[in-house]
């Protein structure tokens, strides 16, 4: 069984980049039936706060990516790693390291003098028989990782394809600090092993990490899991997305009118793709989601795209559900609007022409308070030539048995042919008295959603 997981460090809000990194395991892991596995990396405890976590939950909530287990705390498990560093201890597959800072930062420079890539050069790695400096008193060692010499460490990444890095390069790795604590990339192991995770989908900022995993995870003797790293997503300027160069949380895209599915849609493509398929929901994503089709280059954000992809998902967004949505963009503008089948008939309506949730909102604002055509429309539209076709038509408006579609249709008909007046000549000023605007969708429809007496009221007043 596919087992995925999203890892994220909980040192600031999550934006679009990042939670792409939590869309591709949560997609495979519904592709496979597999399980999602959410794990907190929290051990950086100057930076991490519960409120991230918090932020992080929420963003996946509201994008439908929900996680089947954890989450899974790092800093909870601390007792687990130290387990496991013991017995690698005793089995040597870990030894102490006693070169200090100082003594570190001289060979780094004589290293780097010589033109030579710095690393470790294992004075304290035991080996038949070499004899190790005498222990310096009162300093505490840190454990480093015996990395096996010679050969090479290979994996078939799912993107990048094959990637082989000599042993040579890789030094031996601090696996705990002086105090004990567990560094990063030997939790990360620790962690992928204990929660049986089969494929490791993540940035690839981590390319490098990853042949010292895999030596750690053989050493524990595990076969690591399949590898799949991400390229970065852009911004819109060509720079890594990221908060310092004004990535936005990815709840502010809710807030901002974006439907869940859209951005999904939006996200997905952004470094996968399937045919030439643009616009597709979140069933057919998990339909289809495979690791064959992840893209190699940088996916780069595009905020038009995105708008584009979001005004395909709220034309086939079911229209009592636009209308739950929508009354929370009320809300924020201060509208009470019930979220019930008059709102669903205006969201269908309207929603052709809008991009987002709150410019639906806003367009909607006109039925639930009072606008005024500003003086330019009313200088255009709004002449004395066409006032007395307005009153007539308020005064056919009111005797209306039926205030529908086809009764309004047939008022603004009559009242055509009483000042063989052209539909345009008549519906615009209607639309700019009743709407405050000059474009809106057809006028008996626009109409026929108002309560009566406030359109013929809105009509009179002009
Ligand atoms: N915590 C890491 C990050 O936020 C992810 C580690 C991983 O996926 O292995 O970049």
């Amino acid at each position: 069984q596919v087992r995925t997981r999203f890892a994220p460090s909980p040192t600031g809000f999550i934006h679009l980049g990042n939670i792409r990194s939590a869309l591709y395991p949560w997609a495979f892991a519904r592709a496979t039936k597999g399980v999602f596995v959410l794990r907190i990396e929290d051990t950086d405890v100057e930076r991490s706060s519960q409120e991230a976590v918090d932020v992080i939950v929420e963003g996946m909530r509201w994008l439908g990516l929900g996680h089947d287990e954890g989450p899974f705390y790092q800093m909870q498990r601390m007792d687990r790693y130290k387990e496991v560093l013991s017995n690698m201890r005793s089995q040597g597959l870990v030894y102490p390291c006693y070169m200090s800072t100082a003594e570190l930062d001289a060979l780094r420079e004589r290293q780097m003098a010589a033109k030579e890539k710095p690393r470790y050069d294992g004075t304290w790695r035991p080996e038949d028989g070499k004899v190790l400096p005498p222990v310096p008193e009162g300093v505490l060692p840190v454990l480093r990782f015996r990395t096996p010499k010679g050969g090479s460490v290979v994996w078939d990444d799912k993107v990048k394809g094959r990637i082989e890095i000599s042993n040579d390069e890789l030094d031996d790795l601090v696996v705990a600090r002086p105090d004990g604590t567990p560094t990063y990339n030997f939790c990360v192991v620790v962690d992928d092993i204990d929660m049986k995770i089969t494929h490791v989908i993540r940035g690839d900022d981590h390319v490098n990490n990853t042949p010292r995993q895999i030596h750690v995870f053989r050493a524990l003797g595990q076969e690591p899991p399949v590898y799949a790293h991400l390229p970065t997503v852009l911004n819109e300027q060509g720079e890594k997305m990221s908060k310092r160069h004004g990535a936005k949380p990815v709840t502010q895209y809710r807030d901002e009118g974006y439907l869940a599915d859209a951005v999904v849609n939006y996200l997905a493509r952004l470094g996968w793709s399937h045919g030439d398929d643009e616009i597709f929901s979140r069933e057919q994503l998990v339909e289809w989601f495979d690791l064959d089709h992840l893209g190699r280059s940088a996916g780069q954000f595009d905020e038009a795209k995105l708008r584009w992809v979001n005004a395909q998902h709220m034309k086939r967004c079911d229209n009592a559900e636009l209308a739950g949505l929508v009354a929370e963009q009320l809300a924020r503008i201060g509208i009470t609007a019930e979220a019930d089948g008059r709102l669903a008939a205006l969201c269908a309506l309207f929603k052709d022409r809008c991009s987002t949730t709150v410019e639906l909102a806003d367009w909607l604002s006109i039925y639930f308070r009072d606008v005024q055509p500003t003086d330019e429309d009313r200088a255009a539209h709004l002449g004395d030539a066409v006032r007395p076709a307005l009153a007539s038509l308020a005064q056919r408006l009111e005797r209306l048995a039926a205030w529908d579609t086809a009764s309004i249709a047939q008022a603004l008909k009559d009242t055509l042919a009483e000042f063989k007046l052209k539909m345009p000549q008549l519906a615009v000023p209607v639309r700019v008295a009743v709407c405050g605007r000059a474009q809106t969708p057809s006028v008996d429809a626009v109409l026929s959603l108002f309560d009566k007496k406030s359109a013929i009221e809105r009509l009179r007043r002009v």
